[in-house]
């Protein structure tokens, strides 16, 4: 009860917000650095270094004793190097200080992550840049700045430096439209982002005890158990106490970081659970994610369980992905993906729905390679995740007024109006769009666009660094055209008619996971990337290089890199994931089905010198003398794939063969090892089981 009571009192506690910038600040100092949040413009350093006394002291107050710029290299997760804030003072005393220099730049050494060749080309060492748009905060006794990490020449070495300019692209292209709507004064623009996050919880000690959770997050081997998610009898369902001590836990960490968790609940497969915050600006979003990501680890360690944020942990239940919902919004609140009341707000509304429709179908290749890595394979196309193939839901009354529009049809048939946009005879589009459906990669959810193709594990930054690009640049070509437009409102219906008649094959609302969907977006001639290396080396294709150059998102030198560095992560993960299944087989699996055999040989043996009936052993053992020789010739297929893909000197060569040839090798002897699994003694066999992980009390 008490602790309910003071909730409001703790959100955002340990975040160097608002009210603590008002309350220290001098107020000068306290408007400009309001100014710089608000508009993303740099900060001088007359206003760094008060504002940098003003954290220092409010983070002692919380007892920090040294500070960390906090950033988002392109591994998927966060850096941070720490400092104290001690100094040498007078007489061999120290002093705590922290600087305005501090606060705005550091220079950790960027030789350490990945950087694709911007490191040979360019310089080694990095710096990090203070992003003002997003909360300092304080956690295990320091304080956490968040930064953007670039080379000395400014290329991004990170996921952020490429998610503000995609912010400030789409601010521009939505600003200049909303301009000739004759929208002025309606405040700063944002892309927002809400980004659900499913995860699984098991038991420390069953994780503990198996080398692929450890070392892969995901299981390598492991035969199927006899109930899984069959009865749907997890999702929604009542929340182990266990559990529930750790979401209330996670949600109170949470919230004192200033994030603002608000959903949980179970998820589709056992152990799955899902948590979702309400949303915010998006990078905001993008390092709340991260911050509860973390935080889902972390917390899960104190009650004996571990968080696993893999896309797929297990072969045969549910993987894990994340739920992208995006919209833009205005500083005073205005959503622009909110159909509106009158027809102009409704004209509009059709404008940003067209060119969201254009973006995805034009750009469908960007928006699959961002959410493109090796363990997102398992989930995308094996229905029970979107599949690789990018459509959208807009729901069928949304749908049909769409193709009323492009048809020049009447819509409702009963008034018999006609679609003329600005002449009051619009229809009302549908505000709440309950009709959802689950097999969408991208959905139209009633006031914003649910993107569900992310994998649990990674970043939202690059899904939406494509997503606010490529609107801009669909936003743009429109505001080109209606600049110069004689009758505003006829070019509005122009636009969107010839919009929607281009790219209406991106719309799909039926079943995603069907073989005929398969067929049909093939004659649609919609992209189809089965898998990661498939898709990464697309990121080069003229066309998109063209568009991320245009808007100043990426040069030609960042995407080269980031391409390198994708690719490479593809290999890499594999190789690991290869490299544990033979340690797991060679020194574990094998010995175990070996030495069971062994046993029943024995057994036998001894029963037929008192000859006694062995109809099992001998059965048993012939079975499992065959799976073990199957076990072995399986392993040295697989190290046979791993040295040709390991000799291969191009990077999408080598991706590709690793992802189709490697895995396949993996996948066979998976096969065989899962059968010997179900035929030895569990007492010999040297891994918890499927039933031990996924069903604990
Ligand atoms: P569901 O599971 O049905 O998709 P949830 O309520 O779990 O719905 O999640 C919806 C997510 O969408 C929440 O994170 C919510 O804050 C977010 N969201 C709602 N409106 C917007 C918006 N305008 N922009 C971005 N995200 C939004
Ligand atoms: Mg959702």
């Amino acid at each position: 009860m008490e602790m309910a009571s003071r909730i409001p009192e703790l959100f955002g506690c340990m975040v160097f917000g608002d009210k603590e910038m008002k309350a220290r600040l001098p107020e000068e100092i306290y408007t400009t650095l309001r100014h710089t949040i608000r508009r993303g413009t740099p900060l001088n350093i007359d206003i760094a270094n008060p504002v940098a006394e003003a954290m220092k002291c409010w983070a002692m107050e919380l007892g920090a004793t040294h500070f960390t710029h906090w950033f988002q290299p392109l591994n998927g997760i966060t850096a941070e190097k720490h400092d104290s804030f001690i100094e040498p003072g007078e007489d061999g005393q120290v002093i705590m200080k922290f600087s305005g220099k501090s606060l705005v730049r550091g220079e950790p050494d960027a030789s350490s992550f990945p950087n694709g060749g911007l490191r040979a080309t360019f310089e080694a060492r990095g710096y990090t840049a203070w992003d003002p748009t997003s909360s300092a905060f304080v956690r295990d006794k320091t304080l956490y700045i968040p930064t953007a990490f670039c080379s000395f020449s400014g290329e991004a070495l990170d996921a952020k430096t490429p998610l503000l300019r995609s912010m400030e692209c789409l601010r521009r292209s939505a600003r200049r439209l909303m301009s000739l709507f004759g929208k002025t004064g309606i405040g700063t623009i944002n892309p927002t982002v809400g980004a659900e996050q499913e995860y699984f919880l098991i038991p420390q000690e069953l994780y503990d005890e198996r080398p692929d959770l450890r070392l892969c997050d995901r299981t390598l081997f492991g035969a199927p158990p006899p109930k899984s998610q069959a009865l749907s009898e997890h999702y929604f369902g009542a929340i182990k106490p266990r559990v529930k001590a750790f979401m209330d836990e996670l949600d109170l960490e949470l919230w004192k970081l200033g994030v603002m968790a608000k959903t949980e609940h179970n998820e589709a497969a056992p152990c799955q659970h899902e948590l979702a915050p309400i949303f915010c600006t998006t990078n905001m979003a993008c390092d709340h994610n991260q911050l509860t990501m973390e935080m889902m680890k972390r917390v899960a360690r104190k009650h004996g369980l571990v968080c696993i944020l893999h896309e797929k942990p297990f072969f045969c239940v549910n993987g894990s992905g994340k739920h992208n919902n995006w919209s833009i919004a205005t500083s005073h609140g205005i959503n622009l993906l909110e159909p509106g009341d009158s027809p102009a707000d409704n004209a509009q509304f059709l404008l940003f729905l067209t060119a969201v429709i254009a973006a995805v179908d034009e750009y469908a290749d960007l928006l699959r390679i961002s959410v493109a890595n090796a363990s997102n394979d398992h989930r995308l196309g094996a229905n029970e995740a979107p599949p690789a193939i990018l459509s959208m839901f807009l729901g069928d009354e949304l749908t049909e007024i769409l193709d009323c529009l492009a048809e020049g049809r009447p819509y409702d048939k009963h008034e018999n109006s006609r679609l003329d946009i600005g002449v009051g005879v619009l229809p009302k589009f549908p505000k709440d769009n309950t009709d959802r459906n689950r097999t969408s990669p991208f959905a139209f959810t009633g006031n914003k666009f649910e993107f569900r193709m992310l994998g649990s594990g990674c970043s939202i930054a690059d899904a939406n660094v494509v997503l606010n690009t490529i609107v801009s640049e669909i936003l743009d070509r429109f505001s080109d055209r209606l600049e110069t437009a004689d009758d505003f409102n006829g070019e509005v219906t122009a636009i969107a008619q010839e919009t929607y008649r281009a790219h209406k094959r991106i719309v799909f609302n039926g079943n995603g996971y069907s073989e005929e969907w398969r067929q049909e977006a093939a004659r649609r001639g919609l992209h189809n990337y089965a898998t990661a290396a498939e898709a990464i080396p697309h990121l080069e294709d003229p066309e998109n290089v063209a568009v991320f150059e245009k808007h100043g998102i990426y040069t030609a030198a960042e995407l080269h890199s980031r391409c390198e560095i994708m690719l490479d992560a593809v290999a890499k993960g594999i190789e690991v994931e290869a490299k544990t299944m033979l340690e797991m087989t060679e020194r574990d699996i094998l010995p175990a089905v070996l030495a069971y055999t062994d046993h029943l040989a024995a057994g036998l043996a001894n029963k037929k010198s008192l000859r006694l009936p062995c109809r099992a052993e001998s059965a048993l053992a012939e079975t499992l003398c065959s799976l073990s020789d199957e076990i072995y010739a399986a392993a040295e297929a697989l190290k046979a794939e791993m040295k040709k893909a390991a000799a291969l000197e191009d990077m999408a060569a080598r991706a590709r063969a690793y992802s189709d040839n490697v895995r396949g090798a993996m996948a066979a002897l998976r096969a065989v090892a899962d059968q010997a699994e179900t035929q030895t003694a569990s007492d010999y066999w040297p891994y918890p089981s499927y039933t031990d992980i996924l069903f604990y009390r």
